[in-house]
């Protein structure tokens, strides 16, 4: 007896290690409270997939980050934007885990760090440790929780990377989420995809109702159709412990019973993740801020994510046959949601058309498209749009508009300015704004040469010049000059600029480098005192220099008094 139940729990491992050979107990949690998820693997980002857990840290910073694995601190990242400050452990088996938004490294970490940005004069640095100099056993203090960089709240983001760098979906390793909920479909859509074809008999997007059945799945109304069509989902997952809307693991679909479309969010490459622009109905989000997961795809689109596809997703419904496509959206503990679509093939006489406005411009995705007036020129190299479209393009002044961003950009494209006109001494301050929906001017990455100015972007909009004469403003926060302050633990500065934006700051006492760490977020640049640059002056002269993003600049200086 004992023998055959160790024979069937040896057939039922084996089983699970066929469907996933990742080591299992290798990584452990990096935090001491449970995993309770803000953010999930492969979840739909602005730009790109979300490349790691963001794992909640209780509202607060502070909580004490542990190795996930034995292994040496590989890389370290020190950024404003992005991850803030983040850790790399290099690990034995071969994989990289991540840890970001970190508020400051552990004690023998930090001091490492600090020495190089000494060095290097920056709070932004990047340092590639040696293999065995910074090494870190499993459940090591590592860091601590933070709220750094690109960051909306106080969470740990935490990855696993393959030995390509590529970011894998920790719970493949193990790494254990709590989810008894199922996922959530906020809505279904369907598409015409080719001249002929309808859907209801529009060539526009439908909305579909839908109808929950007694299952707790959905079905919908029978949807009348002929030619080749698509549909997109809206769907996300909620874990246990959190309301947070996270991403879904996989979706499939299939027609009368056989797959046609697959998507699994288990990992991708940094390389590809801007093509999430063609997953999603980009147009869609830009105009309801909802994603619609397209369950089709274009023949060139590289993404990895997408298993077995037939006819790249699309459904060709021929007049007066009967299909059932049916839509199985799962969550990473296989929790799913059905939703099953009557369609009845039915050709059409009457369809109703989406023509562009006979003023817009047809931009060829293959060729390079360039446009001038005014002294105002536009430039789309060849590949910079995935497909063809219709676009807006119009010049008013100094101002251009290219389109809006409803049309997803692979690459850079170049809008130029003539600026022989303005007066020299007036040139200098200039600089190309994007202007919001809002009529709100932003600064956009701004080149000089000789008479020339350009912008090179990836978002279609409204663009002009505009000039910035105020210089960044720069004010104590937890001192003020010529005050003694022996107790303070830092210095504190708030700093910011009306117009083009903070580009860069330099703070020195007694003419000796500071390390100011600048959190954009609030504006603020902080010293600790700890860092022990004076340690004998009573008097001390701080001069801070800040300047924006056209070269306005602001010189601060005060007085402090300190006592040892
Ligand atoms: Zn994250």
């Amino acid at each position: 007896m004992k023998r055959v139940t160790s024979l069937l729990f040896l057939l039922a491992f084996s089983l699970l290690k066929a469907q996933n050979s990742l080591p299992q107990d290798y990584f452990q949690n990096p935090l001491d409270v449970p995993i309770v998820l803000a953010g999930s693997f492969g979840e739909l980002r602005s730009n790109h997939f979300h490349s790691g857990l963001d794992i909640k840290t209780q509202q607060r910073e502070g909580l004490p980050v542990k190795a996930s694995a034995a292994g040496y601190i590989s890389r370290i990242n020190i950024q404003h934007y992005g991850y803030g400050k983040a850790l790399y452990i290099q690990h034995p088996n071969g994989y990289t885990t991540v840890y970001g938004h970190l508020q400051k490294l552990a004690p023998k970490l930090q001091e490492y760090l600090k020495k190089k940005q000494y060095a290097k004069e920056s709070y932004e640095i990047e340092l590639f440790p040696e293999a065995g100099e910074l090494q870190v056993e499993q459940g090591e203090l590592i860091a601590y929780s933070g709220n750094t960089g690109g960051s909306g709240g106080p969470h740990l983001h935490f990855e696993i990377r393959d030995g390509s760098q590529q970011p894998m979906n920790a719970q493949l390793f193990g790494i254990d989420v709590p989810d008894s909920r199922e996922p959530l479909i906020e809505g279904l859509f369907a598409y015409a995809l080719d001249e002929e074809a309808h859907v209801n008999d529009s060539q526009k997007r439908q909305k579909l109702r839908l109808i929950p059945t007694s299952n707790g799945n959905f079905t919908t109304n029978e949807v009348d159709a002929c030619g080749e069509i698509g549909f997109g989902i809206s769907a996300v997952d909620q874990q246990d412990g959190a309301y947070n809307h996270n991403g879904v693991f996989r979706i499939d679909a299939s027609l009368n019973g056989e797959q046609v479309f697959e998507i699994d969010f288990d990992k991708f490459s940094f390389a590809e993740t801007r093509n999430l622009n063609r997953l999603i109905d980009y147009q869609y989000y830009q105009s309801s801020r909802k994603r619609i997961q397209k369950l089709f795809k274009s023949p060139d689109n590289p993404l990895s994510m997408y298993g077995e596809l037939q006819n790249y997703g699309k459904l060709n419904i021929k007049d007066s046959l009967d299909y059932q496509y049916t839509i199985k959206v799962t969550d990473f503990k296989g929790n799913e949601k059905t939703i099953t679509i009557p369609i009845k093939g039915r050709s059409s006489n009457e369809i109703s058309k989406e023509t562009p406005p006979p003023n817009f411009t047809l931009v060829e995705a293959g060729k390079n498209f360039s446009a001038k007036e005014n002294g105002i020129d536009i430039s789309i190299p060849a590949g910079t749009i995935y497909e063809d479209a219709f676009m807006d393009i119009q010049f008013m002044g100094d101002t251009v508009k290219v389109h809006k961003d409803e049309i997803p950009a692979a690459s850079n494209f170049t809008i130029g300015f003539d600026i022989s006109e303005v007066p020299a001494e007036k040139r200098d301050q200039l600089f190309v704004a994007r202007i919001s929906d809002y009529g709100k001017p932003s600064y956009s990455s701004t080149y000089r040469n000789g008479n020339r100015i350009t912008t090179r972007t990836r978002t279609f909009g409204t663009y002009t010049l505009a000039t910035d004469i105020q210089p960044p403003r720069v004010s104590p926060v937890n001192f003020y000059d010529g005050q003694w302050i022996s107790n303070n633990e830092t210095l504190k500065i708030q700093i910011s600029d009306d117009l083009s934006g903070i580009n860069s700051y330099r703070a020195t006492i007694n003419g000796k480098f500071i390390l100011m760490e600048y959190e954009y977020k609030n504006n603020t640049l902080t010293y600790d005192f700890s860092d022990n640059v004076i340690t004998d002056n009573a008097d001390n002269d701080l001069k801070v220099i800040v300047t924006d993003n056209v070269g306005n600049t602001t010189s601060f200086t005060a007085t402090f008094h300190r006592k040892y």
